[in-house]
């Protein structure tokens, strides 16, 4: 992996030789020991029992589901939102899975199969599925990233997001009164030249698949807006955006939307860096938004949820995110009250999400 910013180096100076490689390094190499003296809150339990409304088990029609319950408990997640469900058969075995061994502490989310857009009956197929996945014990629909980047129609052609093709599938969602969670692009930086001044560069050099042109497929904002015009579209629909919808780094924006459109809801998997570096902003974000916010982390890494509760519970001063290609900067707690974190933690997922089980929860 090429992410050298600066190799060390010997310049032959005036006829003298000057060693530099004390003053150059590998960025990724530079982890100063912090001195900072402030009191520490390591969280390695929510303050309150939890709902993930943004987690991935591939594998959940066969895996060992006490495995997950163990870690679970460790960290207080009382339900695990699975949004890898697939449909059909795959689907199927997951619920049986869940059914035969702990019922009340998953919730599988469906996704759907975009091969054949365009095509004569595929739509009506596909919410033909989608009724019968949630017949068998769907709770949601998840939409991956794929829609938007790379699947196309019967003629080889980008679907937008925002393909009136769709819209079946999104009433649909509404008449059954299930949520639909949707990740669209990703952070903008990504389209952005790939240099000193962009803050994603070191995930950008250790992932070079996810650098993108400033067209490819289309610019970011386009992209973001043809979720956005899909999400007005169907008022009766309630979605949540993945990711704070791209917007975690700019929060008076993001409220300006979720006012715009009373039907989304956001969650802030993989985000939480963004929250941590602006803790009055975001204590003011989530205060106003309070009922619009619930509690995601996408990637199943058990203690990397620490990071998460502390930023959300304490007031803690400049402590360590888990992941320097994030974010290379210290975290800070917004220190939120009870009464908000119950919303965020879980009251919030309840209200949005069918049949979990409200007796797993206090009030
Ligand atoms: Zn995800």
């Amino acid at each position: 992996m090429r992410y050298i910013l600066s190799v060390c180096f010997t310049v032959v100076l005036f006829g003298q030789v000057q060693s530099q490689s004390s003053s150059k390094m590998d960025f990724e190499k530079y982890e100063p020991v912090n001195t900072l003296v402030v009191p520490e809150h390591v969280v390695t339990k929510a303050k309150f029992p939890f709902i993930d409304v943004h987690n991935h088990q591939w594998g959940m029609g066969t895996q060992n589901l006490d495995d997950l319950i163990k870690e679970m408990d460790k960290m207080n997640m009382k339900v695990m939102v699975n949004l890898s469900g697939q449909g059909g058969d795959a689907l199927k075995k997951m619920i049986g899975n869940v059914k035969d061994h702990h019922p009340k502490r998953f919730i599988i989310f469906t996704n759907i199969n975009f091969n054949g857009v365009g095509e004569d009956g595929w739509i009506d197929k596909a919410v033909k599925q989608l009724e019968e996945d949630v017949k068998n014990g769907a709770n949601g629909l998840k939409i991956f990233k794929n829609l938007g980047f790379s699947v196309k129609d019967k003629d080889g052609k980008r679907v937008a997001v925002d393909d009136a093709r769709l819209d079946k599938i999104w009433e649909k969602c509404g008449e059954l009164k299930i949520p639909v969670l949707i990740h669209t692009a990703d952070p903008k930086p990504f389209w952005d030249p790939l240099d000193e001044k962009n803050e994603r560069w070191l995930e950008l050099a250790t992932h070079p698949n996810r650098k993108r042109g400033p067209n490819d497929p289309e610019p970011w904002e386009d992209l973001i807006e043809e979720q956005h015009r899909m999400f007005k579209k169907h008022k009766k629909t309630t979605f949540i955006a993945a990711h704070f919808g791209w917007y975690p780094n700019d929060l008076g924006h993001l409220g300006k939307l979720l006012d715009d459109m009373p039907n989304v809801v956001v969650e802030f998997g993989a985000v939480i860096a963004e929250l941590g570096r602006q803790p009055r902003q975001a204590k003011e974000f989530f205060t106003k938004y309070q009922d619009r916010i619930l509690f995601g982390k996408d990637s199943w890494v058990p203690e990397e949820y620490n990071t998460y509760f502390r930023v959300l519970e304490t007031n803690d001063e400049y402590f360590p995110y888990h992941k320097k290609y994030h974010a290379f900067w210290a975290m800070y707690g917004m220190g939120l009250p009870d009464d908000i974190l119950k919303k965020v933690y879980y009251k919030n997922a309840l209200r949005i999400i069918p049949n979990i089980d409200k007796t797993l929860f206090p009030d």
